[in-house]
């Protein structure tokens, strides 16, 4: 399948054009490079622009014969969409709105959306299942939840078959180590804590320790990169037959933000200097998934369960690439 891949020159992007192309699909990445980054496209075909630019989505549509549309370009910073959320309904929701209508204009119909666990807000309970009420305490978590009640309605005319899939904390490293995580700024805890670990910072910083959890810190669902993209190649193939198809990705089990820090310490052997300052306003005490319907009906199997096998990779790519990706 020839596969327009927004944002894929971004994080999770990028890993997916790499494993589309290994599948035997046709990726085509398309990024402004606002948030992307050159090095990370290594040597996929690309096209250049913005999500804003109807017209150009348009050509690009038609001219590369695109039969999918995988979405990943949004901004992701949960306290900068509180500070800018017009910004955040701008790029995150408008623009989609736009990409979708340049697909009802050249009739691609299949549809992958990038969306999160920010929907559920603060979950009444745990591990989350998508039935759950989906009331977004942020921008952020809101502006993705718009697109995915745009695409709701939009299926039901018949001219997009979509699939929302919801991820909980996108971690690690794909390729082995090769395709890796370079955010700037970075807010994500295993990238600092690794960064804190390489001495490129003075300490980790634990954003609360007294939440209702074992070990005060708060809980979250760590789940491999690879695993994620897995899970959007089997959706991708199934949306041929179904319309709607919305699924949560994770691993189904929860680690504290101190055992993240272990888990760095040891997969690096190195020490970790680590400061305890208040909670991070907005932050839910535990957010764990429940995954079974995505293992049940898209067939989807997780190669990293584990947390240290993760981090190994996260570590791989952070030790190789010290500065992030050059440009
Ligand atoms: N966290 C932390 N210190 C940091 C960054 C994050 O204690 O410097 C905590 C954060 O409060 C949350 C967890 O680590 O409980 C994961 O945060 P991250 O920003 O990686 O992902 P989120 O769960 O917000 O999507």
């Amino acid at each position: 399948m020839n596969v327009l891949v927004c944002g894929g020159a971004g994080y999770i992007g990028s890993n997916m054009t790499a494993i589309l192309a290994e599948n035997g699909h046709n990726p085509i990445v398309f990024d402004n490079f606002s948030k992307g980054h050159r090095d990370a496209v290594k040597g996929h075909e690309l096209a250049e622009g913005d999500l804003a630019d109807f017209d150009l989505l348009v050509k690009i549509l038609k001219d590369k014969k695109i039969e999918a549309v995988m979405h990943f370009a949004a901004f992701i910073e949960v306290g900068e969409s509180c500070a800018l959320p017009l910004e955040y309904y701008r790029n995150n929701f408008s623009n989609t709105r736009t990409l979708l209508a340049a697909m009802e204009k050249t009739e691609v119909r299949k549809f992958v959306f990038s969306s999160t666990a920010a929907v559920y807000g603060m979950p009444k309970t745990v591990p989350i299942t998508e039935d759950l009420e989906k009331e977004p305490i942020n921008p952020y978590g809101e502006s993705k939840w718009a697109v995915e009640r745009m695409c709701h309605f939009q299926s039901l005319t018949g001219r997009l078959n979509y699939a929302a899939l919801r991820y909980f904390n996108a971690c690690g490293a794909g390729g082995s180590g090769a395709i890796g995580e370079d955010h700037k700024p970075e807010s994500h805890l295993i990238p600092l804590v690794i960064a804190a670990a390489m001495g490129k910072r003075e300490d980790i910083k634990i954003f609360g320790t007294d939440y209702p959890t074992s070990d005060g810190t708060c809980i979250r669902d760590y789940i491999h990169i690879e695993d994620l993209c897995s899970a959007h190649l089997l959706a991708l193939e199934k949306l041929d037959n179904n319309p709607e198809l919305v699924y949560n990705l994770g691993n189904g089990k929860g680690y504290s933000v101190r055992q993240v820090i272990e888990t760095v310490k040891k997969v690096s052997g190195k020490n970790v200097k680590v400061t305890e300052v208040a909670r991070r306003p907005g932050d839910p005490p535990v957010l764990t998934a429940d995954a079974s319907k995505a293992i049940s009906q898209l067939g989807w199997k997780v190669k990293y369960p584990q947390l240290e096998k993760i981090v190994e990779t996260a570590w791989i790519w952070h030790s190789k690439n010290p500065q992030g990706y050059k440009k």
